[in-house]
């Protein structure tokens, strides 16, 4: 025999489920809605960005003499084979330890007059 506190209890539950769900459903649904429009919205950015032309590019004019035609020298840092192991536990190969690299960096030096611009480009990757 079921006593009456249990069916008390019952009842609120279902009566608060019921009006849980009452005074959040139209929210939930709303909020459903309105994440696939922005979802689609993104798309749509993302799909005229790309249609967007890109900006014409310009070859680097040396600061002192003007001339574009420098050499570049790339840095690429790492910690090595071990300690690219231990950070990805196993989960890369280990031969692949080379494209680990914590930092990379680039330096331009003009081929005619000299005039070095160091670190144009200086990362650190991870
Ligand atoms: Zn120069």
């Amino acid at each position: 025999m079921p006593n009456i506190t249990s069916v008390l209890n019952d009842q609120i539950r279902r009566l608060a489920k019921r009006e849980i769900k009452a005074n959040t459903g139209v929210i939930r649904k709303a909020t459903t809605q309105y994440r696939h429009a922005i979802a689609a919205l993104k798309k749509q950015v993302a799909a005229l960005t790309n249609r967007l032309p890109r900006p014409p590019l310009t070859p680097w004019r040396c600061r002192s003499c003007g001339q574009t035609k420098h050499r570049a020298s790339i840095q690429i840092q790492t910690e090595g084979e071990e300690d690219f192991v231990g950070e990805t536990d196993g989960a890369v190969d280990a031969a692949r330890w080379p494209d680990g690299f914590g930092w990379f960096s680039m330096s331009i030096k003009c081929a005619t007059c000299g005039m070095e611009t160091p670190e144009g480009v200086s990362y650190e990757a991870m």
